[in-house]
């Protein structure tokens, strides 16, 4: 029988002490008898996603997580968000991430998400900026995509182009927008630069007097006036998982940016009909499409992202439920998979603070749960508990290789 492993990543789940949670930790207040069940019967630990103290992106440390170098290998969200939206982005390409937004006449950001767009106006808005014709002398093609709401992504093609390029979205309203400006000054950022201006450009005058703003406008919504970009990228150069392990992998998330990551690692993208990204997300449907991919593949990388929406948003008691509904999958996958021939291994991207509603640097609980791991004293599984645990301290980029061990598909070093 071959083993295989599911690596469940709740986003942000991890955090620090809380006041309103009589100083436990959202995981620590939870009810999570399955997720406790996984840490008794395993071997625990703590990861440090990136390095002790550093704040991992959630792009960065999945990366880390898959076993990739992200110091090394990481090149910018842009292009994993792109990927992750069902948008080709080839070598040479720069991609960014975009929002719709609303400036005033002085092109001062009012609304960063133009009153949260629907997806069907933001569809209609980028069906026509997708006709515009740049200049024949710049020698460049785009692609744009609208994704949820406000966002949207952007791909730039052509020859001589550079992600060394500043963004033109100011991060918050009240400001101007920026003009986008070369960061290295090669000439190919300088010209990288000159067209996504000029792009934009032509973008304002599109939307200037789309149907779309003229009806929002009348019934008092912001107009989405402006495409504001960021986080310009390329497509890093990975070796597949496949050919590293020799295994077949699938990748459950909603969130584009993991889903390009686990593109980039050569992972098979599944869909799941009710996975939204949000705490409203339908969370058996997820854990039953894992056990359903781990029947063709060897490993399924089973990702949550709503933990780390509550902890953005300062919610620490929304948090605690979102973990409750995590614990619910992690007892249905406990009911479906036999731990006789498959790994189940748990752990979370990074700490979002729900005091802070940043990603801090603190490290994350991991427990595995499977055939012959090193069962430890640890009976619970949170920051504190997990730290007393077999695997020690790890680097997020020491999982995958842990994982495969247990799999077989390392290979010796030495003689
Ligand atoms: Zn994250």
């Amino acid at each position: 029988m071959s083993l295989k492993a599911i690596l469940f990543i709740a986003d942000g789940m991890a955090d620090r002490p809380v006041k309103d949670l009589n100083w436990k930790t959202p995981l620590e207040a939870a009810r999570r008898s399955s997720l406790n069940q996984i840490a008794k019967t395993g071997v625990c630990g703590i990861i440090d996603p990136i390095a002790p103290g550093v704040p991992p992106g959630s792009d960065a440390a999945t990366l880390a997580l898959l076993g990739y170098n992200a110091l090394k290998v990481y090149s910018g969200r842009g292009a994993l968000e792109a990927l992750g939206s069902g948008v080709k982005v080839l070598p040479g390409d720069v991609a960014f991430r975009c929002n719709f937004a609303t400036v005033n006449q002085k092109s001062v950001v009012i609304d960063r998400r133009a009153g949260r767009i629907s997806n069907e106006d933001a569809a209609k808005l980028a069906r026509n900026l997708s006709k515009i014709k740049l200049r024949r002398s710049l020698n460049v093609d785009f692609v744009f995509k609208s994704t949820i709401q406000h966002r949207a992504v952007l791909t730039l093609r052509g020859s001589k182009l550079s992600a060394a390029i500043s963004d033109s979205d100011p991060g918050k309203a009240d400001e101007k927008v920026l003009e986008v400006k070369s960061l290295d000054n090669s000439l190919n950022a300088e010209r990288t630069a000159k067209i996504l201006n000029e792009l934009s450009h032509e973008f304002q005058k599109v939307l200037k007097n789309h149907p779309v703003n003229e009806e929002r406008i009348k019934h008092g919504l912001p107009p989405a006036n402006i495409v504001l970009c960021r986080g310009a990228g390329t497509t890093p150069n990975l070796k597949p998982l496949s050919e590293i392990y020799g295994i077949k992998a699938a990748c459950i998330a909603a969130a584009p940016l993991v889903r390009g990551v686990c593109k980039v690692a050569g992972m098979k993208l599944v869909d799941v009909k009710g996975a939204t990204g949000t705490p409203q997300t339908d969370y058996i449907a997820k854990a039953r499409a894992a056990v359903q991919a781990l029947k063709s593949c060897d490993l399924v990388l089973l990702h949550v992202k709503a933990a780390d929406v509550a902890s953005h948003d300062g919610k620490a008691k929304q948090k605690v439920e979102v973990i409750e509904n995590i614990d619910r999958m992690a007892g249905y996958l406990l009911d479906k998979v036999g731990l006789d021939s498959t790994y189940l291994a748990v752990t979370a991207d990074h700490t979002t603070s729900t005091a802070t509603g940043n990603h801090e640097g603190d490290p994350v609980p991991i427990a595995i749960a499977g055939p012959y791991v090193r069962c430890d004293d640890v009976e619970k599984y949170d920051e504190r508990s997990c730290a007393k645990g077999g695997l020690g301290r790890i680097r997020g980029l020491d999982l995958m290789p842990i994982l495969m061990n247990f799999l077989g598909r390392t290979k010796k070093f030495g003689a």
